[in-house]
């Protein structure tokens, strides 16, 4: 099958590039899948997994904590704040950020930022996810 180029680029360098057959990323308007030929755009992604397939086996997968992708010809760039492919997750640290977020959200004073809370928490579920391979 037919492959393009990947690059998952991050304020701190590159997280990833590799030739796929499919990349699938969960867009702000919901999941996208993007094979060869795809016409060129722009979309904004949210919290999630990045799932990269390359044939037969297992595809890999990318936690990103939102961002956007850009599709060119022959060539996909995610470009986001924080990415870590499932070998490069500290799992201790993630379940430690759930826990902080949970405890934060489940607190009753208004002097909380809830948002921050619920996108930290996110974060910290995709991170899990990952780690453990079933990122969405
Ligand atoms: P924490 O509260 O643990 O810092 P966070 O979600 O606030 O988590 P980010 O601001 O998204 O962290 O990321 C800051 C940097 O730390 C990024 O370079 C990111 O890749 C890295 N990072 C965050 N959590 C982990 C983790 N569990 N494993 C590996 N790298 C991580």
């Amino acid at each position: 099958m037919k492959t393009f180029k990947v690059s998952i680029v991050t304020p701190d360098g590159p997280a990833y590039e590799s030739d796929v057959e499919m990349v699938s990323a969960k867009a702000q308007s919901g999941e996208l899948g993007i094979l060869p030929g795809h016409i060129p755009m722009v979309a904004p992604l949210q919290v999630g997994a990045v799932r990269l397939s390359k044939g037969a086996g297992k595809p890999d997968l990318v936690a990103i904590s939102g961002g956007f992708l850009e599709v060119r010809p022959d060539q996909v760039t995610i470009l986001a704040q924080a990415a870590e492919t499932a070998e490069n997750i500290d799992i201790a640290r993630a379940k430690e950020a759930k826990l902080r977020a949970e405890s934060l959200l489940s607190n009753k004073q208004d002097n909380i930022d809830f948002k921050r809370a619920e996108l930290a928490l996110k974060r910290a579920i995709n991170r899990i996810d990952v780690y453990e391979g079933k990122g969405q």
